[in-house]
């Protein structure tokens, strides 16, 4: 199945690219999905906010190092991406791929989410 692109009509993209050929637009991802340390995987669909309680089936025993809420995952329909937002009010910081979440920052497919630089490795898939 290909797919067709919503900014220039562009039909025969390969359903493996997340990127139109004909224009270079990136197509929003339907899921995100984490894996972590217990092989156990989450996908969300929406905007969600990410802590300890939620993570803890994922993450197995670094979750100690997340807050509630640690994160969120932002659907941003305007921009046509997902985004990760580090939450003020926890304790340790959010890294994605070893630099520091300061700000609103676009994930990309495969993308590494920790605590700190290497605590709780989650590892990011997007799907389309
Ligand atoms: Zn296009």
């Amino acid at each position: 199945m290909s797919w067709a692109c919503t900014n220039c009509g562009h039909e025969a993209n390969d359903k493996e690219s997340p990127q139109c050929l004909a224009c270079g637009e990136f197509r929003m991802a339907i899921r995100v999905v984490f894996s972590g340390a217990t092989g156990e995987t989450m996908a969300m669909q929406i905007t969600t906010q990410l802590g300890n309680a939620s993570l803890r089936r994922i993450a197995g025993d670094e979750v100690q190092y997340a807050s509630s809420p640690q994160c969120e995952i932002v659907k941003d329909e305007t921009a046509g991406c997902w985004l990760l937002r580090h939450a003020n009010s926890a304790t340790n910081p959010t890294f994605l791929n070893g630099k520091l979440v300061d700000e609103a920052t676009k994930i990309t497919t495969r993308s590494v989410l920790t605590i700190g630089l290497e605590k709780m490795p989650l590892t990011i898939t997007l799907e389309y």
